[in-house]
């Protein structure tokens, strides 16, 4: 392989030589293309000459281009003596740069002959004035609700997840929304698709794929056909959300806290939900414009005169009415479930109005429970210690001992049987300053128990205890399920369970007192075993009569005294010691809360969960693993808690019986509430009366019932967007085409949406989700204010307060780098990424800028027909056809980085070094109207309307400057002025394009793909050898370097030995003497 150089001097005579060298590249196309179905002929480097048989109009052989290559001499680029070859000239180049750069250019004879560039359009993006600017015309022009409307294919449904309205937006709400964007821009403009397997197209419009048989058949055939001209020209609808209600915003109500903080506690009760409730309402609202402003900045379509808010009366009615059809299908139920209680202020609080001050005290105990039987696996191995085995457990809360149900165990730790001995028999019942106190069971004179306790925490049970415990017997804790035990105090059989990794050996013994009333942990692991939720507590913290001979006591005073003491005398206490720990108190009382289990209401997932599963195998998710994370999620989750004691949000639309406290809940009573909201909203709920509230039939007997006080989980408002939204609004569809969220909304939106479309509506709400990563610095750390590493996109868009630490990129830099990242994983972000981002998008921008430049006098019917174009035009379109085809994969599978990888390689670095630098002899001095010069901008249009329409979606500002700023009028297709280059589609395919000849696309694929070295100084050219041998393609070609013949042409600055031959023009060669107007030429012969 040889590597092609030019070598021109302009105080040199000039050379072109070929030499042979090791080949630096391989041949082989670019990454690019193997991972596409569509091959890319990209070339690396390719600022080697012009090779004049490129230009040639009538195809050449391979063959003749090898000839071509032997001729001796042809670098005396003499017109006459060798038409087919001349060299880039630096001349017009060079005018041009000085033009571009505003400098005079100098003067000359035939200045006015050159046909420099021109264009208005800015070599800089001036972002912070230009973007708005850009975005004004949009609004002005209502481009996007224009658009929408003319497209009149199918539809596109992106339904759009809501983000919190609480704060402001961070680096991860942009690249949310400008994935969505991009997306949602492309299919705005997308028009041809290309026919794909039925399943495709129609899960992407939700129709269910109709299987094996019928894809087969013709019939089918046909209806892709018609599907897929539905996709054509999408409307595109998005309408953007938020999520409005719930704990966060109600604790921003300002008014709010400063009095919460300055009342005692008949004061707060002054403070009514419905002044709570507008406060908290405002602050969303505020929140809402605020963020909406940031969005609109990043240059997010949408519908943003009708955003969805959850708090808005038709969102709410909706919800109300999934709440009800889910009721209806017998999937809600009233049960109890542990919340943080705080019995100085009767309530339920949440995790934000807890806090934990140091030096809490708890009384801790370490106590035994009896066993009774051994489960059928363990039979055998612990028989030998029955009837005097027992389980140790320790507990920080003994009163929650009456509620225990269980006993939990580590399946994976190890586990010993040990024979308790005291050291003495004179254990002191106080040490120190009295606190530790010795149980009855360690003190008693009968036969000391065997004892079940983790084997790692033998010797540290043992020095606490002073005792001396040998180990009879180990076991695995899978081996202890099922074993039963009697309940201390009222003398059940209760079981052993399996618990999860919250059981270690770091403190206790290894077994954990389980009661599922009075823990998280407790409560998970109580519902997988079924165990009963025992909570003998009321709201005051006293044991309810249920608790027996404990009713009435304090449970964190006098009945916790009680219950240690009743353990104790019935030798269950093996020591009972003070505790220190993190214990967490109400943070406006400042006293210690309970965990207690209320009654809350339930969705069951077990209802619809096989339902769930099937639907998620239905969905496509990208990445593929996306399928697995939910699918563990949903199988293996508990029911769902929708109820919640706050006051901000939609209330669960029941009613409860004053006596007997049982709920009414039907169809009747539910409309009739769902009707109100859906007028008045759901502050009705607070400020009507119980009568107005029931419906006609039950008003007679409203005095027997009282209104419930809780609202739903902020997760079924959001996850009810689907019948809100997409069921609701004209226009919208659901299912919708796709969701796309970050991961962790496979917890939440996603499962929450799934649940509630699955429980009422049997399928799933969406055909596609898409998840992408989280945002991190540029050192894969996490954002933080303390690591002073927190990206603000406002700041990226608009710069910092020191413009040179933070430089205003524009919301197209932003969107770029989004482009430029694998979404699917975790991505990072910061300083040096931006500077390379737009650095990217500068010489994007100049790229167009020299499109646009070249073609300021053109006119459409100034095109050349693809079938006269010179061959190396319609390489160059045949090049252009393969990047759109692969930037359209890249836009329907979502993967954007490839976008920005082909965009960056084609038209900042390819393009720029091959085709523009061999364009500029013809483009400058080709002569204004000559066949040379046309054919080279037919090909500049091509490029020009292409990529600025493939960038669009990703760089909507820049596109349209560049739309703006084109020297002639886009007639679409159809026959209408693109006046916004929204209003232009897709570039429409050109298959004719991708029909050259094999052996053609074959030779230039490889020619372009010569390294060419960039410069080469006297020195190096002086050691390179004047002619000798090389091969090219395994052809053995002779090659020759010779000093030029003739003088500089003054027009074009080639060298030829004809300049002096032409007595009107003597320092002009005969191109530049032909152009210049002494004789028409034919067309043929100007090609230059
Ligand atoms: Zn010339």
């Amino acid at each position: 392989m040889s590597v092609l150089k030019s070598f021109k001097s302009s105080s040199n005579p000039s050379f072109l030589f070929f030499t042979p060298t090791k080949p630096k590249l391989p041949l082989k196309t670019p990454s690019s293309s193997s991972s596409s179905s569509h091959k890319v002929w990209s070339h690396r480097s390719c600022s080697f000459v012009g090779k004049t048989s490129y230009f040639c109009p009538r195809k050449i052989s391979f063959n003749k281009s090898f000839t071509l290559f032997s001729v001796k001499h042809c670098s005396t680029s003499s017109f006459e003596e060798c038409n087919r070859v001349s060299r880039r000239s630096r001349g017009p180049v060079m005018a041009a740069r000085k033009a571009s750069q505003g400098k005079k250019q100098e003067d000359g004879k035939y200045k006015h002959t050159v046909d420099l560039p021109k264009t208005k359009f800015g070599m800089r993006a001036n972002s912070v004035v230009r973007e708005p600017e850009i975005q004004k015309l949009w609004e002005d022009n209502q481009v996007f609700k224009r658009v929408v409307d003319r497209n009149n294919g199918g539809s596109f449904i992106l339904h759009d997840g809501p983000p919190y309205a609480n704060g402001d937006l961070h680096i991860g709400h942009a690249l949310n929304k400008v994935l969505k964007d991009i997306i949602n821009r492309y299919k705005d403009e997308s028009e041809a698709v290309p026919l794909a397997p039925f399943g495709t197209y129609g899960k992407l419009i939700g129709i269910p794929d109709p299987g094996p048989e019928i894809a087969s058949s013709t019939n089918q055939k046909l209806r892709v056909l018609i599907l897929s001209k539905l996709l054509q020209n999408y409307k595109v609808r998005y309408v953007p959300g938020w999520d409005c209600h719930g704990l966060p915003i109600e604790l921003k109500g300002k008014y709010y806290l400063a009095l919460l903080q300055s009342m005692d506690y008949d004061a707060r009760k002054e403070l009514t939900p419905l002044k709570l409730r507008s406060k908290a309402a405002k602050f969303a609202k505020d929140t809402v414009k605020t963020q909406m402003k940031a969005f609109k900045r990043y240059a997010i379509w949408g519908d943003w005169d009708n955003p969805y808010l959850t708090l808005n009366p038709e969102y709410e009615a909706a919800q109300i009415e999934v709440f009800s059809q889910m009721a209806l299908r017998g999937y809600i139920y009233r049960g109890r479930k542990p919340v943080h209680w705080s019995p100085s202020s009767r309530t339920a609080l949440a995790e934000a109005e807890l806090e934990y001050p140091e030096g809490h005290i708890s009384r801790s105990v370490y106590a035994i429970f009896k066993l009774v039987s051994a489960s059928p696996a363990s039979n055998e191995l612990f028989k030998e210690f029955f009837p005097n085995l027992c389980l140790a457990i320790w507990t920080t809360t003994p009163w929650t001992v009456p509620a225990n149900a269980a006993v939990a165990v580590n399946a994976n730790l190890q586990y010993a049987v040990v024979d308790l001995h005291s050291l003495s028999e004179d254990v002191p019942s106080s040490e120190g300053s009295g606190k530790r106190l010795v149980g009855s069971a360690l003190k008693s004179v009968q036969r000391k128990p065997f004892l079940i306790v983790a084997l790692d925490l033998v010797p540290a049970l043992e020095s606490k205890w002073h005792v001396k415990l040998t180990v009879k017997k180990t076991c695995l804790g899978s081996d202890l399920e099922n074993c039963r035990y009697i309940h201390p105090i009222d003398k059940r059989e209760c079981p052993v369970v399996i618990g999860g990794d919250y059981i270690t050996t770091e403190s206790g013994t290894g077994l954990v007192h389980t009661a599922p009333g009075h823990g998280q942990e407790d409560y998970i692991t109580g519902l997988k075993y079924g165990l009963p939720v025992v909570s003998p507590v009321d709201d005051e913290g006293k044991f309810t009569e249920e608790a027996g001979k404990f009713s009435g006591l304090d449970v964190l005073g006098d009945g916790n005294t009680a219950v240690v003491k009743y353990l104790d005398e019935n030798l269950s206490i093996i020591i009972e010691e003070p505790y220190k720990h993190k214990y967490p108190y109400d943070w406006r009382t400042k006293k210690p809360t309970i965990f207690r289990a209320t009654e809350q209401w339930f969705a069951s997932v077990e209802g619809f969960r096989e339902a769930a599963m099937n639907a998620i195998g239905h969905v496509t998710w990208i990445p593929a693993q996306a399928e697995n994370r939910i699918s563990a999620m949903i199988s293996s989750r508990s029911d769902w808690c929708i109820s919640r004691q706050r006051t901000w949000g939609v209330p669960i639309p029941v009613f409860y019986h004053v006596d007997s406290k049982e709920p009414l809940l039907n169809e009747e009573t539910v409309d009739h509430i769902k009707s109100i909201i859906s007028q008045k909203g759901s502050d009705a709920w607070w400020y009507m009366s119980v009568e107005d509230l029931l419906p006609q039939r039950y008003r007679s007997k409203a005095s027997e019932y009282q209104k419930g006080t809780d609202t739903m989980d902020v997760w079924f408002d959001s996850g009810s967007s689907w019948a809100a939204v997409l069921g609701k609004r004209d226009n919208l569809r659901y299912p919708a085409d796709l969701y796309l969220e970050g991961t962790d909304q496979h917890r939440g939106w996603f499962q929450s949406s799934l649940l509630t479309s699955i429980a009422t509506k049997g399928k799933a709400p969406y055909a596609r989700v898409v998840t992408h990563g989280f945002v991190l610095d540029e050192r894969g750390r996490k954002m933080s204010k303390s690591l002073g590493n927190v990206v603000d996109p406002i700041t990226v868009i608009e710069g910092g307060k020191n413009s040179k630490d933070a430089p205003s990129y524009g919301a197209d830099v932003l969107r770029l780098w989004v482009s430029s990242v694998d979404y699917t994983n975790d991505v990072g972000i910061g300083p040096q990424i931006l500077s390379q981002i737009s650095d990217v998008y500068r010489k994007l921008r100049g790229t167009l800028r020299y499109l646009l430049s070249n073609l300021h006098d053109w006119k459409t019917e100034n095109a050349v027909s693809y079938g006269d174009l010179p061959i190396i035009d319609q390489y160059a379109l045949f090049q252009l056809e393969n990047v759109v085809n692969n930037i359209k994969d890249g836009y329907e599978n979502y993967q954007f980085y490839k976008i920005f990888q082909i965009i960056q390689r084609f038209a900042t670095v390819d393009l720029s070094n091959f085709y523009f630098d061999v364009a500029k002899d013809r483009l400058y001095v080709g002569g204004t109207g000559s066949y040379t010069r046309r054919s080279c901008q037919t090909v500049l249009v091509a490029h020009l309307l292409s990529i600025v329409r493939l960038i669009a979606p990703i760089l909507p500002h820049l596109a349209e400057d560049v739309w703006q700023n084109l020297p002639f009028e886009h007639t679409s297709e159809d026959g209408s002025v693109a006046k916004f280059v929204f209003e232009s589609r897709w570039p429409h395919s050109n298959e004719r394009w991708l029909a050259m000849n094999a052996e053609d696309v074959d030779f230039y694929g490889k020619l372009l793909e010569v390294e060419i070295l960039s410069s080469m100084g006297n020195g190096i050219a002086e050691s390179i050898p004047y002619s000798g041998d090389c091969l090219i393609q395994g052809k053995k070609v002779w090659v020759g370097v010779s000093r030029a013949d003739g003088s500089k042409c003054e027009r074009c600055w080639n060298y030829s030995t004809k300049v002096g031959s032409f007595s009107e023009h003597p320092t002009l060669c005969s191109r530049c003497y032909n152009v210049v107007g002494v004789q028409p030429l034919p067309v043929v012969a100007a090609v230059s």
